[in-house]
């Protein structure tokens, strides 16, 4: 489907980007993408999104072998507060490639606000490519057309990382070993923290820890025990839900 004059259709993405001089520049896959695969040429438009909001229609004005240089003819504006409902995820570091993937994949696409993939008892050593995960995030944003790129954040324990949150952002634990419900719309409608274990889950000692804070709430997802990237992707689809 051909882009309309106002809208983009196929989005590359850049943060080699001038407003002063108008200019952006594709490098790296985005600039193979366009000029090796779609085989765009000098003159072409092409859409150039930033993952902070905007979308930028330029016209190529040279092709190098590494880089495409263009130049913005307009800009579309969105929403800044559009992220500050989503959620952040904190989830233990997978040990199944891709499954993480997956899991960053369909987290961006559902909308969420930053992923702190986090070292826990049970998480195992796993050297994550933090540019392999950013280069996911980064396809998922232009296929779904969303325009914020969520960090991801190699992170270190989960106690570091549920205390650089502070005391003013809900804090909703998932974990296989509770009942009882609580109002979840009520929460998960607005920026709160999900907390999904590792494989192995959380240890009772982690959950009593995470559970220690006023702002936190432990809930189930039922009685049948899911995958740690089912549990995350329950609760973000939960959120995209009840922001609706
Ligand atoms: N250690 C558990 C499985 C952990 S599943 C066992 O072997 O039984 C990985 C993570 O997914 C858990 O830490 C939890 O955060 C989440 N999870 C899985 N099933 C869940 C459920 N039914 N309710 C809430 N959270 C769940």
């Amino acid at each position: 489907m051909q882009a309309s004059s106002d809208k983009p259709d196929e989005l590359f993405y850049s943060t080699s980007i001038s407003l002063e001089s108008a200019q952006i520049v594709l490098e790296g896959q985005e600039a193979i993408h366009c000029a090796k695969v779609l085989r765009k040429k000098v003159g072409d438009t092409i859409w150039v999104c930033d993952g902070k909001y905007h979308q930028y229609k330029t016209r190529i004005r040279h092709i190098s072998k590494n880089e495409v240089f263009t130049e913005i003819s307009d800009t579309l504006r969105f929403d800044a507060n559009e992220s500050d409902s989503y959620p952040i995820l904190v989830i233990g570091k997978l040990k199944n490639k891709e499954r993480l993937e997956w899991l960053i994949e369909k987290a961006v696409e559902l909308g969420v606000a930053e992923i702190h993939l986090v070292s826990s008892e049970r998480t195992e050593r796993s050297y994550l490519k933090l540019e392999r995960l950013e280069a996911i995030a980064v396809a998922a944003m232009k296929q779904s057309k969303r325009v914020f790129l969520p960090q991801i954040i190699d992170a270190h324990s989960i106690e570091e990382t549920i205390n650089a949150f502070g005391e003013a952002i809900p804090i909703l634990i998932a974990h296989e070993k509770v009942s009882g419900r609580i109002d979840l719309g009520q929460i998960i409608s607005k920026r709160c923290v999900l907390v999904v274990g590792p494989e192995g889950g959380f240890t009772d000692a982690e959950i009593e820890y995470l559970s220690s804070f006023p702002q936190s709430s432990t809930i189930s997802l039922g009685e049948w025990r899911l995958r740690a990237e089912t549990a995350a992707i329950h609760l973000l689809s939960l959120a995209s839900f009840f922001r609706l």
